[in-house]
């Protein structure tokens, strides 16, 4: 079988409520046969599972770092219990997305920090009790994110999952890769002056990649608009699973590989990392 895997993409996101089969229909007919759909919240595990089944994707239950100020310690028992319950669902294929943010100023401060930083480790603890894979949201944390791996991990554990929106240097891509993570990359490097994101793109091995939107957030530039054209009216294009094949072809290009190659191989990086993933 063929196709692309959108590794990353919130279908539950309240922009795609008005027209989500549509949206899931559209990247079907671009190539995007899978999909993985990361819950942010207690409140989201259920639509999430839901849209999973419904269109035939994968899905991940987790707290995201955004969302642990609205979240309350009775949510790590509460994904305790869905992980429990959903054990045998071949379509449950990680712990996600969870991680931590140190580019929102309350999340670098007290009380946040603290509470962002032991969600994180609570659900690492929950992803190894349940042998899953961790799907990490990366922003200015990755050492801190390593160092949780690390200190969870007891230094042995073999993780797997994906650094998602990885923007780091090579030495931390490195790293992720050494405990058993790919690095996942969007609409980012579709930037011309993201100049660091692309050489890392184009530099690590093939091996280590996979591809993902974040939709509905992270607009590859051609959905783009500036402040002043929002200023003007014109509204913030929303990123779709659909434009993975497009954000694929900037990739093959600064890697100067095939689609083909680009597909079979990120497809393969994606059955090592989310073995449960029920390819299409
Ligand atoms: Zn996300």
């Amino acid at each position: 079988m063929t196709g692309w895997i959108d590794t990353h993409c919130h279908l539950d996101a309240p922009e795609f409520a008005a027209d989500v089969a549509e949206v899931r229909e559209r990247a079907r007919q671009r190539g995007v046969v899978h999909c993985v759909l990361p819950a942010v919240q207690v409140a989201h595990f259920e639509v999430t599972r839901t849209l999973a089944h419904q269109f035939g994707d994968s899905y991940a239950l987790g707290i995201h770092p955004l969302y642990v100020k609205d979240a309350v310690d009775a949510d790590l028992a509460r994904l305790d219990a869905a992980l429990v319950e959903h054990r045998d669902d071949p379509r449950l294929v990680a712990v996600g997305e969870i991680g931590l943010d140190y580019f929102v100023p309350e999340l670098c401060e007290s009380p946040l920090r603290e509470r962002q930083e032991f969600f994180y480790l609570e659900q690492l603890r929950l992803a190894r009790k349940h042998q899953l894979p961790v799907i990490l949201h990366v922003r200015r944390s990755a050492d801190m994110l390593l160092k949780g791996l690390r200190a969870v991990g007891n230094g042995g554990y073999q993780w797997q999952g994906i650094a998602h929106a990885f923007n780091g240097s090579l030495q931390q891509a490195q790293a992720f890769i050494d405990l058993g993570f790919k690095l996942g990359f969007g609409g980012a490097l579709t930037y011309e002056r993201a100049q660091n994101l692309r050489r890392l793109a184009a530099e690590l091995p093939l091996e280590a990649i996979v591809l993902e939107t974040d939709a509905p957030d992270m607009p590859p530039h051609w959905l783009y608009t500036t402040a002043e054209q929002r200023a003007n009216g014109q509204a913030q294009g929303r990123n779709e699973p659909g434009e993975l094949p497009r954000i694929a072809q900037v990739l093959a290009e600064l890697r100067g590989v095939t689609m083909d190659r680009l597909q079979a191989q990120t497809r393969a990086n994606v059955q090592t990392v989310l073995p449960r993933c029920a390819l299409a």
